[in-house]
């Protein structure tokens, strides 16, 4: 990280709590230091242009503009208005400012204080929008799915001059990325970020450019069968406020896919006491007990090789002949003789009252085991969507532009249309894809 600073910056500011510190402006000095990633700086100084860095007389305009907007009575909220101000610069990742009133205090030369606010720790900055305001403005794009493939397909829909309505049920935005809690190690040109520190970053994105999300959930689509020009879809959902009907031309899915469900008897039942949908936040709470892993690849792999260390042994079981995890987690499996791999095995039934206590297989053999972590892959979230756009497997099908079928202003990005490589990458590009694709028929509709 590299730091780019403006020291004691010196400003009339109209601060304080008393009486007359209303009626007369007082001078403060501002020392702001901003971290910025030090790659940028070294492109900026290969390339040799202002525009391609954090300009310092931009930060001194800001910080002047801050201080002027209005009375403080603490030099506490001056300080942190202004440091998380510094936040919305480009590339600002942590903002310290030391904001010294001078001549205060007698005898002192100035007294004050230093705030330091961190961009991937401020709230999240995303307030869904009142269903009424949209039915009164409603959008020419709506995009149903607020994870990565929706919000990359918000941010090139703005770019492109069309700002689109995300539409997602969840408290909030990110999808799938609040999950992946560890680290993201394949991230092409960015340092590993674990998914909600990216999910904080795609959502200041959103909130910067005026995003519009409405809490609500896809519930059907129907649309005309030959789209004349002009609104051609019907969106049913449920929001909070109630079920409405949102008509738009262009539509871009997004709606991901979810953990898939044991369907075995007693799995259900047994939910959450022994059996797991993920790993547990804390792995010391399986007390050196057998766990059992059913499922063969990367995901049942490596959660394996995680709470190895605080299991007395791990079985996986497989249904497949062979695991099908990537080669070097199959070798790193291999490796530890306390994990045992049941292949060609599948789980029957699970037995237990008040907590799991064993998994019984398809060939009547039983596992005496207190915990079950299900990793048996991903379903789509395509319930709501018409049957005729989905593939065997529930995944939505679409051509090289994204569109699902050739007479449909619908379009599809990220893990719903069941990409090669699930990922953060693929679906950041299917977005700006699919926004693409939207944009360039609401244009070609707008022209007919
Ligand atoms: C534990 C874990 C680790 C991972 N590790 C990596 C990694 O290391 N590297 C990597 O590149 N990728 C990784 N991934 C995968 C990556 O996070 C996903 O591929 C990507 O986030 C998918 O984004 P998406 O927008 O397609 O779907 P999702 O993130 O699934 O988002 C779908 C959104 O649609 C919403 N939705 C669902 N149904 C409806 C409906 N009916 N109406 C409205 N909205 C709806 C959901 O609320 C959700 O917000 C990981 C994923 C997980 C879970």
């Amino acid at each position: 990280m590299a730091t780019v600073f403006v020291e004691q910056l010196t400003l009339p500011a109209s601060i304080g709590v008393w009486p007359e510190e209303h009626q007369r402006k007082q001078s403060v000095s501002l020392d702001v230091e901003l971290t910025v990633d030090d790659a940028e700086l070294a492109a900026a100084a290969d390339s040799q242009r202002l525009r391609d860095t954090l300009d310092y007389r931009r930060i001194a305009e800001l910080a002047e503009r801050v201080v002027g907007l209005r009375h403080y009575p603490l030099v506490e909220t001056l300080a942190h208005e202004l440091a998380r101000a510094t936040l919305s610069l480009p590339g600002v990742q942590r903002s310290r400012v030391r904001l010294r009133k001078l001549h205060c205090v007698p005898q002192a030369e100035a007294a004050g204080v230093e705030v330091c606010c961190d961009a991937d720790r401020l709230d999240l900055p995303c307030t869904p929008v009142d269903p009424a305001t949209v039915s009164a403005t409603p959008p020419a794009i709506a995009i149903v799915g607020g994870g990565v493939a929706g919000l990359s397909a918000a941010l090139w829909c703005w770019r492109l001059g069309h700002p689109a309505l995300l539409i997602d049920p969840a408290p909030t935005l990110g999808g799938q990325l609040w999950l992946a809690t560890d680290p993201l190690p394949d991230l092409p040109a960015m340092p590993p970020l674990s998914g909600p520190v990216l999910a904080r970053r795609l959502l200041r994105q959103f909130a910067a450019h005026g995003g519009r999300w409405l809490r609500g959930q896809l519930e059907g689509v129907d649309q005309a069968a030959a789209p004349p020009r002009g609104a051609t879809l019907a969106l049913k959902l449920a929001a909070d406020s109630g079920r409405l009907t949102l008509a738009c031309p262009a539509l871009i899915v997004a709606t991901g896919v979810r953990r898939r469900r044991l369907a075995a008897p007693g799995a259900a039942e047994l939910a959450d006491r022994g059996v797991l949908e993920a790993l547990p936040p804390d792995p010391s709470t399986l007390e050196d007990q057998p766990i059992a892993i059913v499922g063969g690849g990367d995901s049942a792999c490596e959660a394996a090789l995680t709470l190895l260390p605080y299991a007395s042994q791990v079985t996986l079981v497989h249904r497949g002949a062979e695991l099908s995890a990537r080669a070097p987690l199959q070798q790193a499996i291999r490796a530890q003789p306390r994990i045992i791999v049941l292949t060609g095995a599948e789980v029957a039934r699970l037995h237990g009252t008040t907590h799991l206590e064993a998994v019984e297989l398809g060939d009547g053999r039983r596992l005496a085991t207190p915990w079950l972590l299900v990793a048996i892959g991903w379903q789509p979230n395509s319930e709501a969507l018409p049957a005729a756009w989905l593939d065997g497997g529930g995944f939505v099908r679409c051509d090289a532009e994204l569109r699902v079928s050739r007479d449909t202003r619908v379009f599809v990005a990220g893990d719903l249309r069941k990409p090669a490589a699930a990922s953060v990458a693929a679906a950041a590009g299917d977005g700006a894809c699919a926004a693409k694709s939207a944009v360039r028929q609401v244009e070609r509709d707008a022209r007919a």
